[in-house]
């Protein structure tokens, strides 16, 4: 497998990995290096990582693992003795470095902010902001050229609010890295926003108007496909039954 690395600025680059063509980032301070993600296998984290050092031109020291998803942690076995940083509600794997809400690393010159702001695609994001470099590693909360994946773990009404932690330091010319296909502007991240913040916005309209589950895939336009949405509807209904949003029962005929 060749691995290659697209610039996304002068010292920030992705590639993408097959399955899932799951995107890995690679930002290259002064001293070291930091990867973000590590693709499916250990193999493949073993390839990434010799082949991030050769590009980086410095030690890789870090590696941030955006959320649990085995296409973007699966590579870390592979990687040896490496830095690594996640949110303290990732699970599966161990890591070096655990935060709650925000950490920075600096690597020369070179200043990494991993953010947490509640649950969204899991209950686990990390964004990755780049202040010296105008990018943002979304992770799994932006997708491009596909609809976004949903979890049980996340929430549908905080994803919104999530991307708005960064989208209100971002500007015209910031770059968005996604899990899952090209670099976006801030213009498409805003559009993703939308449309994942209509999924809840408007099973909550259904709900109030009495449409059951079942029946709200067809009773109303969705911005993803039927097959996303039949699995993130229920989702949708769940989360508004844990608010105590549900759709109103027939009251019981009682006899006479
Ligand atoms: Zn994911």
């Amino acid at each position: 497998m060749t691995i290659d690395w697209t610039p996304v600025t002068e010292r920030v680059f992705v590639t993408a990995v097959e399955p899932h063509r799951v995107n890995i980032g690679l930002v290259v301070g002064d001293a070291s290096a930091m990867l973000i993600d590590t693709g499916n296998t250990p193999e493949q984290g073993a390839e990434v990582l010799a082949s991030a050092t050769e590009k980086a031109g410095v030690p890789v020291t870090h590696v941030l693992l955006t959320h649990d998803h085995h296409d973007h942690i699966g590579g870390l076995a592979g990687m040896g003795e490496v830095i690594s940083i996640a949110h303290e509600g990732l699970e599966p794997v161990e890591v070096t470095r655990q935060f709650s809400m925000a950490m920075a690393v600096d690597l020369g010159n070179q200043r990494v902010e991993a953010l947490h702001f509640g649950p969204a695609h899991t209950d686990h994001d990390v964004l990755v902001y780049l202040p010296g470099e105008n990018v943002v590693f979304a992770g799994d909360l932006l997708e491009e050229g596909a609809d976004p994946q949903f979890d049980e773990r996340g929430s549908l009404s905080n994803w919104p609010m999530v991307l708005d932690g960064v989208l209100g330091a971002a500007n015209a010319a910031t770059k968005f890295v996604p899990g899952h296909g090209a670099v976006v502007d801030r213009e498409a991240a805003f559009i993703a926003r939308a449309e994942v913040g209509i999924i809840y916005s408007q099973t909550e309209m259904l709900i109030q108007q009495g449409v059951k589950a079942d029946d709200a895939a067809e009773a109303a336009e969705w911005p993803f496909t039927k097959e996303t949405m039949a699995n993130v509807l229920p989702l949708a209904y769940a989360e508004l039954a844990a608010k105590g949003i549900e759709p109103r029962r027939q009251l019981p005929i009682f006899g006479i």
